[in-house]
């Protein structure tokens, strides 16, 4: 019986960040562990508007520093991956625009176009005439500007299907009772896991660990006595409306402060109908109120913004997720993918599903560094280890 196995990397966490980086790493060689306690992509991943970001809304807002540039390479990487042209084969991914758009409501217009045709901005934004507009602002009491971002938006369920499947000989599906030992040596060096799980034991050593374990990484920092990083968490109240309108909307709409009042994106479900996902400033503002005054707020701003939606046969629901991130001054938004290396540990939070690109890269570079390089065979994991489970689209559950 198998009861222990070594390999190069192990990955706690099968969120975006650990499901990038299984791929990059196994085309690099190395053999890699990845485990996963929910199921894969079932954390803030599959929650997640699908926005591949290029940090538009970021500059607007005048919050694009100098390191958040990385941001700005990601639709490019992710549009080649799309291709087939990339680093990882994303050719399966269902893309659902292949814009996201911002519109700005009356009044505002002059002002972002100047603002929109500035250096800093040049190509990655177009204001639209309006026979260019998308479906659902064509509309005579569409009065405001629209303009289109150099940003795709993606089906997240199919973007983790895409990655688990070149992996899954290495994913490992824990179950909700299953536990991980860390055991650190006298020196603090992190070189074996013990995973018990289904009455089961199984020891992992390896060269390096990598946590993409996103809101469970405290956790797993105050059992490995890690003072640094610390994590933060920043919770969205975000509302979901299901109706049997046409047309999707992919859009951030811009009010008077020029920060995005609402983002919205749209899902298919298999009844053929859209549910249109409300985040931005709705869902930041949103925290101390129940469902019901969120939806209430959700319903009077919406309708304002959208006057020639008919909104009436609609569903509703809400949900709170948190953003988990590295720890900032005054619960700022982190500007870049963060990863710190102390001894074979590095700790993770990409802080933007378009930025697990970059996130790997920074991985592999530490470990180039610190000379890790592949040295094992593939193990042969024990048969009573689960194979993963991919979520399924989490939109499905909160409607009839
Ligand atoms: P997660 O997806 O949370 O994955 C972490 C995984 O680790 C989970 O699956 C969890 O089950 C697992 N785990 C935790 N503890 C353990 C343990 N002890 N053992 C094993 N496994 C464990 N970004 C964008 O770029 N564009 C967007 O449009 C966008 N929209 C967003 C909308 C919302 C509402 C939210 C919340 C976030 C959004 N983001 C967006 C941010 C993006 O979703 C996150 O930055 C990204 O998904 C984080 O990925 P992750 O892999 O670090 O974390």
């Amino acid at each position: 019986m198998i009861d222990s196995i070594k390999t190069d990397i192990v990955i706690v966490g099968g969120g975006i960040a650990g499901l990038w980086l299984a791929n990059r790493l196994q085309q690099l060689g190395y053999n890699c562990l990845i485990l996963e306690k929910g199921s894969f992509g079932g954390g803030q991943t599959v929650k997640s508007q699908g926005i591949i970001h290029g940090g538009t809304k970021y500059t607007l807002t005048g919050t694009l520093t100098k390191s958040a540039e990385a941001i700005s390479q990601m639709p490019s990487r992710w549009r080649q991956c799309l291709a087939g042209e990339g680093e990882i084969d994303l050719t399966s991914v269902k893309v659902l625009s292949q814009h996201h758009y911002m519109w700005s409501t009356q009044g505002l217009g002059s002002k972002l176009t100047t603002f929109f045709a500035s250096k800093a901005l040049r190509g990655r934004v177009n204001k639209l005439s309006k026979k260019e507009y998308p479906t659902v602002f064509q509309n005579p009491a569409f009065k405001g500007d629209l303009y289109q971002l150099d940003e795709v938006v993606l089906d997240v369920p199919s973007v983790i299907q895409a990655l688990v499947k070149p992996i899954q000989q290495s994913a490992v599906q824990l179950t909700d009772n299953a536990e991980i030992d860390w055991q650190v040596n006298e020196q603090g060096t992190l070189n074996k896991v013990v995973i018990n799980d289904q009455n089961q034991r199984l020891t992992v050593s390896a060269q390096h660990f990598v946590l993409t374990t996103g809101e469970g990484t405290q956790d797993i920092l105050n059992q490995l006595n890690f003072a640094t990083p610390q994590m933060q968490l920043r919770p969205l109240h975000m509302v979901m409306i299901k109706h049997p309108h046409p047309h999707p909307i992919y859009a951030h709409c811009i009010g008077a402060q020029a920060l995005p009042k609402m983002t919205i994106t749209s899902h298919p479900t298999t009844d053929g109908q859209w549910v249109w996902y409300l985040g931005g400033a709705i869902a930041e503002n949103g925290l101390d109120k129940s469902t019901e005054e969120q939806i209430a707020t959700a319903k009077q701003q919406i309708q304002q913004l959208l006057p020639w939606v008919d909104f009436s046969q609609t569903q509703w629901a809400t949900f709170r997720v948190n953003r988990a991130e590295p720890k900032q001054n005054s619960l700022v938004r982190p500007d870049a993918a963060y990863c710190q290396t102390q001894n074979n540990v590095s700790v993770c939070w990409p802080t933007k599903l378009a930025l697990a690109p970059d996130l790997a890269d920074q991985i592999i570079k530490q470990l180039s560094q610190l000379n890790i390089q592949p040295n094992t065979t593939q193990a042969v994991l024990p048969d009573w280890l689960n194979p993963p489970i991919v979520s399924a689209p989490f939109w499905q559950e909160y409607f009839d």
